[in-house]
């Protein structure tokens, strides 16, 4: 696969990720982001080689005209680049139970994907602008969807189910899917490489803590229960999202506060987590600032966080019984000493002992083991979901 290089495009509803892998050693060619869709000052910025670029796209551009920029004015200016592509690998947010695995996209698949859209509508339906998009500006180019509720699909039905009747599940899908499947697969193949176990045997509890955060109890390499639910809206605390809440305050605010339905979602979505508790942001680096600084928001957002975060963690226990290691990733998880000394600290029922030098030192992409010696593992494995959709769609397109 020396050279195989794949287009990954991971299309939000107004915004587009896109890097351009080699597939066998993850090297990142190109990568970028457009942004701003569909208002007046939409962009894109990038970098190839090491060297930042930006520009503006035409106002009110969306995917279509985004990808064409890609294609035309990024990708078009490298010579010979684009002979290298041997697919498009595509990340899709929701494959419901339709998709336990990377697929290459055809009619069905895609079909498939807008039958899912029910259960994430936002980005489903991005995706499928993406997907179309970039059919037309590669015809002859396979095109991969890689979904991040498959990893997830592995879980027991005690562990997806919610308590609610079960007709709900039959006939209409309501059930708990998970999602950052991608990632938490692997930083958990990092840390089969990295603790020299066969990854079929591995147990790890994963911490995926970015903008949106999750958590996952993988047992022998498979995921068996995970912190998000339907829809990435359950679970840890995160930017924006609440994650677990009582259900009845929905409806208290809509029957008794005179909110509307979709004002209580618009606010559990993007005005809740960080942001609303801290009542600053919902970016980590300005919580931690306002800690230090004393503000009494940013540290109960802080703590809040770390508590949730150490409650699911030690709930996991219960999935694995036996735990090789503790797994932070996401930008959060990868840079934030603190949360993840904080975290630690919670679990010292479980003998988890931060090294404060390896702690510090596990930063900005740096991977490496930040428990004291003796202690059980807790390790810092930066993610790479765009190596893993390269890779499965190279993997599809040989096959
Ligand atoms: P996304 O879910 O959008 O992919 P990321 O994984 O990039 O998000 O994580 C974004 C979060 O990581 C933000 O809260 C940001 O503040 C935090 N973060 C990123 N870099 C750092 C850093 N160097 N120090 C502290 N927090 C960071």
């Amino acid at each position: 696969m020396s050279n195989k290089l794949v287009l990954v495009l991971n299309c939000g509803s107004s915004s587009l990720k896109f890097a351009v892998i080699n597939a066998q050693s993850g090297d990142e060619v190109i990568s970028g982001l457009a942004e701003c869709f569909n208002l007046p000052d939409a962009r894109i910025k990038w970098t190839t080689a090491g060297k930042k670029e930006a520009s503006n796209l035409p106002a009110y551009s969306a995917h279509s005209a985004a990808i064409s920029y890609i294609v035309e004015e990024i990708i078009k200016k490298e010579d010979g680049l684009s002979e290298q592509f041997v697919a498009i690998g595509h990340r899709i947010v929701h494959g419901g139970e339709k998709f336990t695995e990377s697929v290459i996209i055809d009619e069905n698949v895609l079909e498939g994907i807008e039958e899912c859209a029910s259960l994430a509508p936002l980005h489903n339906h991005a995706h499928i602008l993406g997907i179309k998009a970039a059919q037309s500006a590669f015809p002859t180019l396979p095109q991969v969807a890689v979904f991040d509720t498959a990893f997830h699909q592995s879980m027991p039905a005690k562990a997806f189910m919610y308590a609610l009747p079960y007709n709900l599940y039959k006939e209409k899908g309501i059930r708990r899917y998970g999602m950052h499947g991608t990632s938490h697969l692997f930083v958990t193949q990092e840390a089969a490489k990295a603790l020299n176990k066969p990854f079929e045997e591995i147990n790890v509890i994963s911490a995926h803590l970015g903008n949106g955060a999750s958590v996952t109890a993988i047992k022998n390499g498979k995921s068996v229960d995970t912190s998000m639910g339907m829809t990435p809206l359950e679970g840890l605390v995160m930017g924006t999202r609440c994650g677990d809440i009582d259900p009845s305050i929905i409806e208290h605010l809509v029957t008794r506060e005179g909110y509307s339905l979709e004002g209580v979602m618009d606010m559990l979505q993007k005005q809740s987590g960080l942001l609303g508790i801290s009542g600053i942001s919902s970016d980590f680096r300005k919580i931690t600032e306002n800690c230090e600084k004393g503000h009494q928001g940013a540290i109960l957002a802080m703590e809040m966080f770390c508590y949730r975060l150490a409650k699911y963690i030690a709930s996991f226990a219960v999935p694995l019984g036996h735990i090789d290691a503790i797994i932070f990733t996401g930008g959060i998880g990868e840079n934030t000493v603190k949360v993840r000394a904080k975290v630690l600290d919670l679990l010292a029922i479980f003998g988890y002992q931060v090294d404060a030098d390896k702690n510090a030192a596990a930063v900005l992409g740096e991977q490496g083991i930040i428990t004291a010696d003796g202690s059980p593992i807790a390790m810092v494995i930066p993610t790479n979901e765009e190596w893993v959709i390269a890779q499965d769609s190279a993997k599809l397109v040989s096959a």
